[in-house]
């Protein structure tokens, strides 16, 4: 018997038990497609690329999209300066501004 996508979940996570994670992986061992699907899931967004199923969006809705893309508003680059903005010097902090203790009543 196989072990679900939830336990083999719980064992990647580390949430599982350990008598629950030695069982698992002695399973693990011997049986590629529990691998596979171990594999799927550890994978960062491997639940998503399941759902896909290696299909591509149709042409004609991707070149819609990528007209919508191009129309819309870009963000203007910022203007390169002509010359070097001079550093700025930390501003002290006046002996005033610092927290007064024992004066507390
Ligand atoms: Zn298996």
């Amino acid at each position: 018997m196989h072990p679900t996508e939830e336990i083999l979940l719980g064992v990647a996570s580390g949430e599982s038990d350990l008598p629950r994670r030695i069982l698992v992986e002695g399973h693990l061992e011997g049986c590629a497609s529990c691998r596979a699907t171990m594999a799927e899931l550890t994978l960062p967004g491997g639940a998503l690329l399941r759902g896909l199923d290696g299909q591509e969006p149709p042409s004609a809705l991707w070149q819609g999209l990528l007209g919508r893309i191009a129309r819309l508003p870009q963000p203007a680059p910022a203007p390169a300066p002509d010359w070097p903005s001079p550093p700025v010097p930390p501003v002290p902090i006046p002996p005033a501004m610092k927290t007064r203790s024992g004066t507390s009543g």
